[in-house]
């Protein structure tokens, strides 16, 4: 049974939370594997030798240009508790629920640990290729395998976490296999028992701040809190297009920060091992006299330097020419590469 509907010349104005006015050639959604199959069988058949990409919300993606190719995206919804395991629970989810309903319905369930990775915008698929972090946790300390499908030849195949080769941002799915594997099911291994993960001193003091005593906490008293920092933080792409950080924090050896110390006293940093040490780029940013400062209809944001903002009607070739910009003054003032954490399509 034919499972998909291709649509041609598909507007992406809905499709990425910068806001960028793209087309895609041909977009494809489809709701089970067999769905999946059909849409790279007919993209082969009908254009072999265009692109294939694979999107979730769209919300860490920056279109330069019209896309040439079909664009597949995923409605396959879903959560099955699979197996329970003494104080854990073994949970398969579909990749395109939205990531926050997960987190939300996790809670509900009294199955614990995602708490703090509350609000981040996407969809669970893309949780699993970009390691999503904030707030002391990150994805890869909650997936146990991922499911996918071979773009190239249909095949299935089951990553398990260490295949996954998870680091900051960073997956097997963003280097070797870039683009090469559609993932349909994230399984996640989550807690029965709550433990507050307080490990990130933001929180730690938002929560103090808001008079909560660390000892009678709850899952929602942290979700809360984090979705009340992010709302203050973070401009919401509904109001101002953006796609979170636009740039990832550098990681520099400490002998660089050493140095940069002597000149820049107040230069923050946090320890990543005995040789390197990762700085925030916002305060990179901050310094070159970035923050708030607009190109054209390209801004950096005025409170989060190292978000960059469509204030309405920018391209993609000018929040790329921003980007640009940040990062020469950013080498040129400090001798450090910022490295978008945004894909540029
Ligand atoms: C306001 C805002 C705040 C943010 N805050 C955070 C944050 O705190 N922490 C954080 O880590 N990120 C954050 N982000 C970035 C973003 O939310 C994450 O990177 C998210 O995982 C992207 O999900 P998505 O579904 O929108 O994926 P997309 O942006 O559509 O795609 C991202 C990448 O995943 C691939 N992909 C997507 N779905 C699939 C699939 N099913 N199979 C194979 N490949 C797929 C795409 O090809 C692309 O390479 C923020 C973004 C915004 C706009």
């Amino acid at each position: 049974m034919n499972e998909i509907t291709p649509q041609y010349h598909y507007s992406l104005l809905s499709r990425n939370t910068f806001g960028i006015d793209a087309a895609a050639h041909c977009f494809i959604e489809y709701t089970s594997e067999e769905g999946l199959l059909q849409a790279i069988a007919f993209h082969r058949h009908e254009w072999p030798r265009l692109p294939l990409l694979h999107i979730g919300g769209g919300s860490n993606l920056l279109f330069m240009h019209d896309f040439p190719g079909t664009i597949l995206h995923s409605a396959i919804h879903g959560v099955q508790p699979m197996a329970q395991e003494e104080d854990m629970v073994l949970v398969r989810v579909g990749a395109g629920m939205k990531w926050d309903e997960w987190v939300e319905y996790s809670l509900s369930r009294g199955w614990y640990g995602l708490e703090n990775l509350s609000l981040i915008p996407g969809e669970v698929g893309a949780s699993a290729v970009q390691n999503i972090g904030a707030y002391g946790a990150e994805a890869a300390q909650y997936i146990e395998k991922v499911e996918c499908v071979d773009l190239t030849d249909g095949s299935l195949r089951t990553f398990d976490v260490a295949e996954c080769e998870y680091g900051y941002r960073h997956s097997v799915f963003k280097t070797k296999f870039q683009g090469r594997y559609a993932v349909t099911h994230v399984w996640f291994r989550l807690s029965l028992s709550f433990v507050p993960n307080l490990s990130y001193h933001g929180l730690t003091a938002a929560l103090e701040a808001q008079g909560k005593p660390s000892a009678s906490l709850t899952a929602q008293d942290i979700r809360q809190t984090v979705i009340s920092v992010r709302r203050q933080k973070l401009p919401d792409p509904e109001q101002l297009g953006n796609a979170g950080s636009f740039f990832m924090n550098p990681v520099v050896q400490v002998s660089l920060y050493n140095r940069l110390k002597e000149s820049h006293a107040t230069i923050p940093c946090y320890r990543v091992d005995d040789d390197n040490v990762k700085i925030p780029a916002a305060w990179l940013i901050e310094q070159c006299g970035w923050k708030g400062r607009s190109l054209g209809r390209a801004a950096v944001h005025h409170v989060q330097p190292l978000v960059l903002v469509n204030k309405g009607g920018a391209s993609g070739a000018d929040i790329r020419n921003l980007c640009s910009r940040v990062q020469a003054d950013v080498l040129e003032r400090f001798g450090i590469a910022l490295h978008p954490e945004v894909m540029m399509i």
